[in-house]
């Protein structure tokens, strides 16, 4: 069909604003990306929002990787990967995107790296909210009687920070060296946080779509 045909001679697509939003759980990635996602008129996709709600609805892949989210341990690259590759073939992805949650294992870097390539496109920036553990902490346990989420335990928080920092952390590294990471500030109130996010994008001269 002419959609596929079109979405397969991406380079077209080269224009389009593709980030990542990294950070250790907790830092509010879900909340900015949010924001960022409205303000720049790209869809945010989060990897954890997905198989969220596919735990919900009880599908295949929900009670595969239920126990795995309620330990705090990760996916297996294998789903993750699969779940990313077919989100981002959807049009709305075709002239840009936020990524929240992903990729966060090296595996995942090369499969994203492979697949944006395919697509002759490349990452334009990653957006790093930085927050300390304490912070990150008590938001967690705040969050946990707000939403219910059932991997907000103690436990499972503990847990998935040091996974966080175990297995994500040392990616940004790898981002940074290619010169793509904007490291910013994410303690405040979400207006203060959604600021200096924006003032990084511009330094890098992307801008907001819509008028704010
Ligand atoms: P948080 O950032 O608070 O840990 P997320 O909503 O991003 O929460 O993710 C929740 C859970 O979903 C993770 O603990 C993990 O089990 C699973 N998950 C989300 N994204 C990935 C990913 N890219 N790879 C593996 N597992 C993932």
């Amino acid at each position: 069909m002419t959609d596929g045909d079109t979405a397969t001679a991406a380079a077209s697509n080269s224009a389009g604003t593709r980030l990542l939003i990294v950070g250790p759980p907790g830092a509010g990635k879900g909340t900015q990306a949010v924001q960022i996602a409205e303000s720049y008129g790209i869809p945010a996709i989060s990897t954890g929002d997905i198989f969220r709600a596919n735990v919900k609805n009880e599908t295949p892949l929900g009670l595969k990787v239920k126990a795995i989210m309620d330990a705090g341990d990760y996916v297996p690259d294998s789903l993750t990967n699969e779940l990313v590759s077919d989100r981002l073939a959807q049009p709305d992805a075709a002239g840009g995107f936020l990524l929240d949650g992903y990729p966060r294992t090296a595996d995942q870097v090369v499969f994203l790296d492979e697949l944006l390539a395919a697509r002759g496109e490349a990452l334009t920036a990653v957006v790093q909210l930085v927050a300390d553990r304490d912070e990150i902490v008590e938001r967690l346990r705040k969050r946990a009687v707000d939403q219910g989420r059932s991997d907000d335990t103690e436990e499972a928080i503990r847990h998935r920070q040091d996974v966080y920092l175990r297995e994500t952390g040392p990616l940004i590294d790898t981002y940074a060296e290619r010169g793509l990471v904007l490291p910013v500030d994410g303690l405040g109130s979400i207006d203060e946080v959604a600021a200096r996010i924006d003032e990084a994008l511009a330094s890098r001269g992307i801008r907001p779509t819509a008028s704010a």
